[in-house]
């Protein structure tokens, strides 16, 4: 597949949760999930590893000039995505829209 074209990447220096350690106890990995809910570190590490990287198909409804769907789907490849940042001082991915 080919490299989706991402908006809003940020360096990893920049990023602050990347600066937060992980106070996970991976020795036991009953205490790390449900994914990781009390460690801000694998929290967003995991917001980020579900941000695809490359293009990937849509399928979607087609709509009919009523906005009604017509039972029809139709798929188109995403090449482009706007990352949502998070403004709680994080910088953790929030989630992703998508263009064309
Ligand atoms: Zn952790």
């Amino acid at each position: 597949m080919a490299k989706l074209k991402i908006n809003n990447l940020m360096n990893d220096k920049d990023i602050a949760w990347k600066k937060i350690t992980c106070k996970c106890d991976k020795s036991d990995i009953e205490k790390c999930f449900p994914i990781f809910k009390d460690c801000i570190h694998c929290k967003c590490q995991a917001q980020q590893d579900s941000m695809p990287r490359e293009q990937f198909t849509m399928t979607y409804n087609e709509m009919d000039k009523n906005k009604q769907p017509t039972g029809k789907l139709l798929s188109k490849t995403i090449k482009e995505i706007t990352i949502d940042r998070s403004v709680d001082g994080y910088n953790s991915i929030r989630g992703w829209s998508y263009h064309g």
